[in-house]
């Protein structure tokens, strides 16, 4: 199977793949009309970068300008892993994966099949969720099926994703390292290894918002990761006016990793049950919960 992966990437052709974060869709970094199919399949705005997949620190150098201490430092603790490390770019990866910026994401994936599929391409590959532009992540090979269809030419099963959101992104393109999206590896975490870090999240066309600060109004933040089901946020005192028929109730029963292991896959299961409405209890702004409460206020509309 793997082969058969490898010959497809070659040819320039679309394979979804399993990682501990997300299934995600990959093509040839390299090919611009391979990673074409991507944005096509998923229906992607062109101004939304991919993060680049590799198998191993000595690949992610041959593809980024430039290598810092900070990057060393953190592939050594993080990699393979749910971080992925923002520097300048080789002009070899093609604009369109960056979205036209001078910088490449890049990250080692911490699952086998994954990894066995980049050692044997041996190359750089793209690959965003699989999933339609702006929808849930799938983290598993039936929600890729479910959800591409036929605009993927092979969908490697690997079973669960054990992490269950994206990544975490820091940029190490500056003079401090700046964390574009919180994710399975936390801002302290990132701190602990390099220093200061700034934390902010730039979401699409470039924007800064705050992932922790909620919308002022609906429409101001990108909605994102989200259920095709009308879905809302809600905080601990407004349970009690809630009303649940026709509706379900996202309660936090579980600790921060076993929440983002299950979040995208209840929200699919729910998004299947023709609801009103997803009402979604949102975590306490603490850091352990900080890539779960992200994922929840992009989905999400806050309750009135
Ligand atoms: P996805 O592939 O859906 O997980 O989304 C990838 C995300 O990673 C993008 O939406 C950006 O937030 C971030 N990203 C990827 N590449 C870059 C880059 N070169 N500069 C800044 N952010 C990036
Ligand atoms: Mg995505």
């Amino acid at each position: 199977m793997i082969e058969r992966a490898v010959e497809l990437l070659q040819r320039g052709r679309l394979v979804a793949f399993p990682t501990e974060t997300v299934y995600g869709l990959g093509a040839d970094a390299t090919n611009p009309s391979a990673v074409a199919r991507i944005f096509a399949a998923k229906g992607r705005p062109s101004t939304n970068p991919l993060i680049v997949h590799v198998h191993s620190v000595a690949s992610a150098r041959r593809y980024s300008a430039g290598w810092p201490d900070s990057a060393t430092r953190l592939a050594e603790r993080f990699w393979p892993g749910p971080l992925t490390i923002v520097l300048p770019k080789q002009p070899t990866i093609v604009d369109s994966v960056t979205a036209g910026l001078a910088t490449v994401g890049l990250r080692v994936p911490d699952h086998p099949v994954a990894l066995e599929l980049l050692r044997a391409f041996d190359g750089a590959v793209a690959a965003p969720s699989a999933n339609q532009s702006n929808h849930v992540s799938p983290t598993t090979a039936q929600h890729v099926r479910d959800e591409l269809g036929d605009s993927v030419d092979l969908v490697l099963d690997g079973g669960a994703c054990s992490v269950g959101i994206e990544s975490t992104v820091v940029d190490l393109s500056g003079a401090i390292p700046r964390i574009l999206r919180p994710g399975g590896v936390s801002a302290s975490a990132i701190a602990a290894v390099v220093g200061e870090v700034h934390s902010c999240s730039r979401i699409g066309g470039g924007s800064t918002v705050l992932p922790t600060t909620p919308a002022p109004s609906p429409g101001m933040q990108e909605r994102h990761y989200a259920p095709r089901t009308p879905a809302f946020r809600f905080l601990p005192e407004q349970r009690a006016s809630i009303d649940v028929t026709d509706a379900a109730m996202l309660d936090i029963t579980l600790d921060p990793a076993q929440y983002s292991r299950l979040l995208y896959a209840h929200l699919r299961m729910l998004d299947q049950q023709q609801l009103r409405a997803i009402y979604i209890e949102l975590p306490p702004d603490v850091p352990e919960w900080a890539a779960v409460r992200d994922r929840i206020i992009r989905a999400t509309q806050l309750l009135e």
